[in-house]
């Protein structure tokens, strides 16, 4: 995969799953069917599977490469971990060989940012070798947002955090000594911005790549769902705080609507990443070509 450019950066996209995900009532509280009827004639086929009635969706990665590093930000569900959902449960995806189909194996990965601590978010951090999660990344730097991990931290002494991937994805690295934590305004290997967007989670954060003038925004889960350019109140049945995930939402789509900044949420369809136009009274959603 070519990878887009930004600049002297480029961004190529690694993916763990996609197809039929979440039914529009599970994922948004604020779901009517006539949201379906109102939505449709961009909806499908491309972000809803009539069919089973549910939003078309996927997980992926995002690897930024500059002059100087490669970084690898969010990591999915994982392979091998226990987890409560059916459908991400004990996985054994070939996510690191596709890993490698884009020019990286886990040895040349300096950095792996996380958005937010979410159990989608995480799972590639660690690998099981010989009964232990150990990092998946030997040579790399983890960057976890500090209001995220405190939050769960707590959270994780009376009961595991985030279906167990708290214990299984985050401690492991903590214990090797490979992790930071971040606050705001931070600026991450000379190339990336952080842009505080809480609300999901108490500490999510979206990325700003630049590079001569172009710029792109890794954007986790501000979005989970193209829905959520149209219909900017929806927040989600995973959000920790629906108001303030409401809040931080509508400052992002405000600040890049009408920009060419190429925004690149987690879980979007294909063509995975795109940009926010807006008429004055509501936004849309342009994916690149
Ligand atoms: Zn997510």
């Amino acid at each position: 995969m070519p990878g887009r450019k930004i600049g002297d950066i480029t961004v190529r996209r690694v993916e763990e799953v996609g197809g039929p995900s979440f039914t529009p009532e599970f994922l948004y509280p604020d779901w009517t069917p006539e949201h379906l009827e109102k939505h449709r004639h961009w909806l499908v086929p491309g972000c809803y599977h009539e069919r089973t009635g549910r939003f078309l969706m996927g997980i992926q990665s995002w690897v930024v490469e500059t002059k100087h590093h490669t970084i690898l930000i969010d990591t999915g569900i994982g392979n091998q971990k226990s987890r409560s959902r059916p459908t991400w449960n004990m996985l054994d995806l070939p996510w690191l060989a596709r890993l490698g189909e884009v020019g990286v194996t886990p040895e040349q990965v300096d950095y792996v940012l996380c958005t937010h601590l979410h159990v989608d978010h995480v799972g590639w951090n660690t690998r099981l070798e010989d009964g232990r999660w150990v990092p998946t990344f030997p040579n790399a730097r983890y960057l976890f947002p500090k209001g995220d991990y405190e939050h769960w931290e707590r959270e994780n002494r009376t009961s595991p955090a985030n279906d167990g991937s708290f214990n299984d994805s985050v401690l492991p690295i903590m214990a090797a000594g490979k992790a930071e934590l971040f606050g705001d305004a931070h600026v991450i290997a000379d190339a990336i911005q952080v842009v505080a967007s809480p609300g999901h989670s108490p500490g999510h954060v979206c990325f700003k790549v630049e590079s001569k003038g172009e710029s792109a925004l890794i954007a986790g889960d501000i979005m989970h769902h193209v829905m959520q350019v149209y219909e900017p109140d929806f927040s989600t049945s995973f959000c920790a705080d629906r108001d303030l995930a409401r809040v931080s939402r509508k400052r992002i789509l405000a600040e890049y609507a009408g920009t060419p900044t190429l925004v690149m949420p987690c879980h979007f369809p294909a063509p995975y990443c795109g940009r926010v136009v807006s008429d004055g009274q509501n936004y849309r959603f342009v994916f690149a070509d």
